[in-house]
């Protein structure tokens, strides 16, 4: 039974370095001394959480109630608790100082199991019984322990790396060998647990790769589009028979049956079942077969009458985000209604269909969704000729609709999980209307507002991502395009995430140093017009290469759906530049 001081330790050494390689190395040799469910669960904890990321693992413990368990557990007055809090800035800090020295004693297991008994208890008394559970460990555990438990339950955990890390380090502990760890990438797009995925590579090593399998309940990472530059392109890319989709502009959903059972996820694998009855019950409706997997958009949509027409109407994107909310579901069920685009099936009764080839998915998707009220297939037109794509793209943008996604139809077109695949081409109206570039950039600091702007910040300071160093590295600074609303929303979502120094996985250069800097966790969609060399950023940065930024960028829109992991990363920066 491993102890919770090693991984107590293992947080704190792991909080100072920052080479990437030396952490894996680290967490690599940490896990090899590891078995079973420890595997799994420390695997969880080093994402700061107790379990995968599509379950919902909210403990439920906030800093008031956090402040009363320490102060219980030490014997002090809750007050003595706030006073520390507010010197120390962060609670685990607080436990550190208050807390006794002594024997370490637990487990790694107590300390998970723990975690899962505050997460449980719900109901009438449930805060009293929180309070006590934590109260309880902190008063078993060293000042170390105590520290990490009380950031563990907060969710503030924050060792500044994601999941890639331990999944090279799972190449290394599990299989002898970082050359598996690309393969373990694969498998992570189908078993998105990074637990269960953990302990299957403990049990059964270099064997376990390429056998996991999707099933109802564990939703699979998204299968995402490549763009193209031109038609032209287009028709290089894709040869023969190909299959031109309507894209919608909404939010990505894969709806999982089970029986009566349905749940719907989120491109960032969050539950979101609760935020859309309206599609639950429509599919329960439309899907008759016990278990299947599907995967579409959902869409703000209304169908109107006009001069006795039926029309449809497409709103933008933005309308959709008025339905992510935890409360007035219902209300606004009403004010913003949705519909339900599918465009694909990835598993059928016991079957997984990740492998079938896109007409055969299309074909047993037809046959097993109804198109009847907010349910809808995407539309699509199939051919060789790249007229008749034109065509059906120019219908597409007239309905109000952003593009279109040309399929490869040929009998390799597997569903690709988690990547960026060359079946799926995206073309959209933007891009024939020459207009410049789209960039899904992560917000790592701010700079103060002057004048109009004062109190709320002036500036972002936005990153790319490093895929290999798994790093943000900065890319430009943007202070156009928000309205007063959306600054506000964004003040209060940064708040959320400020740093008292530069967050380790971030590099910025000293001219560029923020006002505020922020965990890389905020997404925004910035227009630019041209990649520049510049040696104010680090976004690309090497030996021989200077810095990138790109110029003129201007703010479009929150991003809810990507997270920091799901960036423009530097190598896409890169492609734009060389024009490739
Ligand atoms: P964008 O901002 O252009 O939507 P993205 O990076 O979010 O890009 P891409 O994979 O590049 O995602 O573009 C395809 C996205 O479009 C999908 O992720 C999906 O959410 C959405 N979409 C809408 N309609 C379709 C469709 N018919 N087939 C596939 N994807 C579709």
């Amino acid at each position: 039974m491993a102890r919770f001081k090693e991984l107590a330790e293992l947080f704190e050494e792991l909080e100072k370095i920052t080479s990437h390689k030396e952490i894996v190395r680290k967490l690599a040799g940490f896990f090899e001394g590891l078995k079973g469910n420890e595997v799994r669960d420390s695997a969880y904890l080093f994402l700061g959480s107790i379990g995968p990321a599509f379950e919902n693992t909210t403990l439920g413990i906030k800093d008031r109630l956090a402040i009363r368990a320490i102060a219980g557990a030490y014997g002090v007055p809750e007050e003595e608790v706030i006073r520390k809090y507010a010197r120390e800035g962060d609670l685990g800090d607080v436990a550190f100082v208050l807390s006794e020295k002594r024997e370490a004693s637990l487990t790694i297991e107590d300390v998970f199991e723990r975690l899962r008994q505050i997460k449980e208890a719900s109901g009438k008394g449930s805060q009293e019984e929180k309070t006590g559970l934590l109260s309880d460990i902190l008063q078993k555990a060293t000042p170390e322990e105590g520290k990490y438990i009380v950031r563990l339950v907060l969710g503030r955990l924050r060792l500044g790396f994601g999941d890639q890390f331990l999944l090279e380090a799972f190449s290394i502990a599990f299989t002898g060998d970082k050359k598996h760890a690309g393969k373990i990438k694969e498998s992570y797009s189908v078993c998105t647990d990074i637990g269960k995925l953990a302990k299957t590579l403990a049990e059964h090593g270099a064997r376990t790769p390429g056998n996991f399998s999707i099933k109802p309940g564990r939703p699979v990472k998204s299968m995402l589009s490549q763009r193209v530059e031109s038609f032209e392109e287009l028709e290089k890319r894709v040869q023969g028979k190909k299959a031109a989709e309507e894209k919608y502009d909404g939010e990505r959903i894969q709806v999982h049956k089970d029986g009566d059972w349905i749940k719907a996820f989120s491109r960032r694998l969050e539950d979101i079942t609760a935020q859309y009855p309206d599609i639950i019950e429509a599919v329960k409706k439309s899907v008759t077969v016990d278990k299947i997997v599907l995967d579409g958009e959902i869409v703000a949509y209304a169908e109107l009458e006009k001069d006795g027409n039926r029309i449809e109407k497409f709103y933008p994107f933005q309308r959709l985000m008025q339905r992510r909310r935890k409360y007035e579901i219902e209300k606004y069920r009403e004010k913003c209604p949705v519909a339900v685009f599918f465009f694909d099936i990835l598993y059928l009764n016991g079957e997984s269909l990740l492998k079938k080839p896109y007409p055969e998915r299309r074909a047993l998707l037809e046959m097993h969704v109804a198109v009847q009220g907010i349910v809808h297939l995407a539309r699509r037109t199939i051919t060789e000729n790249i007229e008749e794509i034109e065509d059906f793209f120019n219908e597409t943008v007239e309905k109000g609709l952003e593009g279109i996604v040309v399929k490869s139809m040929s009998s390799g077109s597997v569903y690709e999980a988690g990547k960026r695949s060359w079946f799926w081409f995206k073309w959209k109206q933007e891009y024939s209307e020459g207009m410049r570039e789209t960039f899904d950039l992560v917000v790592v600091g701010s700079y103060y507002g002057r004048g109009r702007r004062r109190g709320s910040f002036g500036a972002l300071l936005c990153a790319v991502l490093n895929e290999e160093e798994q790093r943000f590295e900065t890319l430009t600074k943007v202070g156009t395009g928000f309205t007063e609303a959306d600054a506000e929303e964004i003040n209060s979502l940064l708040s959320a995430h400020i740093a008292s120094e530069a967050p380790k996985n971030v590099s910025i250069k000293k001219g560029m140093l923020p006002d505020i800097f922020i965990e890389p966790t905020v997404v925004i969609e910035v227009l630019g017009s041209e990649i520049t060399n510049s040696p104010g950023h680090t976004a690309g940065e090497g030996k021989e290469e200077t810095g990138l930024a790109l110029r003129f960028p201007r703010f479009l829109r929150i991003r809810y759906d990507r997270g920091p992991y799901d960036a423009t990363t530097v190598k896409e920066i890169r492609d734009l530049k060389d024009g490739a």
